[in-house]
């Protein structure tokens, strides 16, 4: 494989989400080899992981050009996360802020495992560019979201793996109404409606009830964040025309 070869390809951390949507979206626009990760540990809103396969099929009739790049989609089972970590992620619990100043919804390196792994997979496929949707603007304390942890970490799987990982954050320093802007900027009106319909970011799972925004229970930290980014992004857009 030549050099420009490995570099036509990414790997996109994939769960359903609406980040991480936006962000294969925004990896298919830039390589040419997209090939999609999930991981299922457990979490009390696997519901997400369910909506990937419908997603991947709503990006391919985007647009033509995301059809043919669409590469493979992986999903790892790691349930030694949900094994270790007591949160309310991962358990039946009340959603609630912790002595440490983080909400109880923080999983514990989780997105440190998930690169590790993702970064693993890479390596066998050939790639070495990731794309996960870590955001430090509405990033609500996780200390695995800041870039400082993320552009650490690119360089231990370099080092550990002896390969010049890249981990592409698109999302980084922008917030949610930025976020559906984007989607409106990649893939127009029928990407930012796929991503209303199809995603999933409610943490306790909740797909009963539709808003404007999407489903969810309308009330967890997840559904809050969605929500008021979709008011502003909705608002921008009015005062623009
Ligand atoms: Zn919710």
């Amino acid at each position: 494989m030549t050099q420009q070869d490995a570099h036509a390809g990414a790997l996109v951390l994939f769960s359903g989400g609406q980040d991480s949507t936006t962000c294969l979206a925004w990896a298919l626009t830039r390589f040419t080899r997209v090939e999609t990760i999930g991981f299922d540990y457990g979490q009390r809103h696997r519901v997400e992981l369910e909506r990937r396969a419908a997603l991947r099929e709503g990006l391919a009739q985007c647009d033509p050009r995301w059809r043919d790049r669409l590469g493979p989609d992986h999903t790892l089972p790691i349930e030694a996360l949900g094994a270790i970590s007591e949160t309310a992620l991962t358990r039946d619990a009340e959603i609630a802020m912790g002595a440490d100043g983080l909400p109880n919804t923080f999983v514990p390196g989780r997105n440190l495992l998930f690169l590790a792994f993702a970064a693993a997979l890479a390596y066998r496929r050939g790639v070495v560019d990731l794309v996960g949707g870590m955001c430090e603007t509405d990033f609500s304390g996780y200390p695995d979201c800041r870039n400082d942890t993320i552009q650490s970490m690119a360089r231990t799987l370099s080092l550990g793996m002896d390969r010049p990982f890249v981990i592409h954050t698109p999302l980084m320093w922008i917030d949610k109404a930025a976020t559906w802007a984007l989607a409106q900027d990649l893939g127009g009106a029928a990407l930012v409606d796929l991503i209303v319909e199809d995603t999933h970011t409610c943490y306790l799972g909740d797909r009963n009830q539709r808003f404007d925004w999407g489903y969810g229970c309308g009330r967890c930290p997840a559904c809050d964040l969605r929500a008021k980014g979709w008011e502003k992004f909705k608002a921008a857009a009015g005062s623009a025309r």
